[in-house]
């Protein structure tokens, strides 16, 4: 039967880059310089420049990101931000951890926020719109614009799964006044630990977020608000910047895999994830729809293939949030999608026997 196919292989990104990688955690260690030194600074010039924006700041983690990014937009206790139900429940947490209210919206066809259902809910207490770039493919940009710029709403986009990703040729994380990243390990752009960073074009909010990620002071014990320690560390600094030099080559070994599958998958019984046009999709996950997800995930476990599913219990059904009162039912879109989504195995440095082996047992189902 062969090797087991993981659902996920971190090691694999490494080894292939393992001396650089390496090297750049050694000059870390041996340079007596931990937290927020000059390889933050240095990535946090390099990821703006890779975006196309003109601040980046780093911080601990996702969902740091968006936590700050709606407290620099002054967003919480009696705001509502107009968020997308098809979600990972951090992308939900960056608001309601302001005290602000989350206004759910069903996804399209591609998993992402349906921009013509988004207008209905806006309404006086409504501050933002939150567009998440979901398992890798950019949202439907344009309509999303329009009625920030009607309404008056800032934009805040979750990129923590989109890193490459553009809309109409224009790089996800680009179109907000925030963009928030994760750079968690399994992330496009992982680190070896947690991490993360906003980007944007508005020195205040980079300003505002820098000071906020530590203990709200801007000076040395000068603390203006009280913040948090959300800081970003040298070492994963260093290996991001490793790894961002080689982001395009990642990003195409996705897309590759992800081509083959959309080829060679034949089962009628398996819906296909489809492509928005004038889009690009990463390939964070490669999310396929099934009727019989469990016997499917079951017969793939005996052939030795691992899969997930992202995500099975969405945010306004999960227990954290009983307290908004939504009900099963409610977004029935999103509830049929996590009855029936299974993510199949992607990653760098995946074989072309592991992609065949995936394949062949898809088709066999
Ligand atoms: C991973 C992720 C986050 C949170 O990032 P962390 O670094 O794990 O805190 C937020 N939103 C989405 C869509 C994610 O996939």
């Amino acid at each position: 039967m062969g090797e087991k196919v993981l659902s996920n292989r971190l090691d694999r990104g490494f080894f292939k880059y393992q001396e650089e990688i390496e090297a750049a955690a050694l000059k870390v260690l041996r340079s007596g310089y931990y937290v927020l030194g000059p390889e933050v600074l240095s990535f946090e010039k390099e990821f703006a420049e890779y975006v196309g924006t003109d601040y980046c700041v780093g911080v601990a983690n996702g969902l740091d990101a968006l936590t700050l990014a709606f407290r620099a937009l002054e967003i919480g206790v009696g705001d509502e931000v107009i968020v997308p139900a098809n979600t990972y429940i951090a992308s939900i947490m960056g608001v309601t951890i302001n005290g602000a209210t989350p206004i759910f919206v069903e996804p399209d066809e591609f998993y992402n926020i349906d921009a013509d259902k988004i207008e209905e809910k806006i309404n006086d207490k409504t501050k933002a719109i939150l567009v998440v770039h979901l398992y890798g493919q950019a949202a439907n940009m344009e309509p999303v614009l329009r009625l920030c710029k009607k309404h008056n709403l800032y934009l805040v986009e979750d990129c923590a799964q989109s890193h490459g990703a553009c809309s109409n040729g224009r790089m996800t994380g680009s179109f907000g006044d925030v963009g928030c990243f994760s750079f968690y390990p399994s992330k496009n752009l992982g680190a070896f630990g947690d991490a993360g960073a906003i980007v944007t074009n508005n020195e205040a909010i980079a300003q505002k977020v820098r000071m906020y990620r530590n203990y709200g002071s801007e000076k040395r014990y000068y603390n203006k608000v009280v913040g948090v320690n959300s800081r970003l560390d040298e070492m994963q600094a260093a290996m991001l910047r490793v790894k961002l030099k080689y982001i395009e080559e990642f990003t195409q070994e996705r897309f590759q895999i992800a081509q083959q599958y959309s080829k060679k998958i034949t089962n009628k019984k398996i819906i296909l994830p489809q492509v928005r046009n004038h889009v690009t999709h990463v390939w964070h996950q490669y999310v396929v729809r099934t009727e019989n997800r469990s016997d499917f995930i079951e017969y793939l476990d005996k052939q030795g293939i691992g899969t997930i599913i992202h995500y099975p219990i969405p945010p306004h059904l999960s227990e954290a949030y009983a307290y908004l009162g939504i009900k099963r039912g409610a977004l029935p879109i999103t509830e049929k999608y996590s009855d029936t989504i299974v993510s199949l195995p992607i990653y760098n440095g995946m074989t072309q026997d592991e992609q065949t082996k995936v394949i062949d047992c898809i088709n066999d189902f």
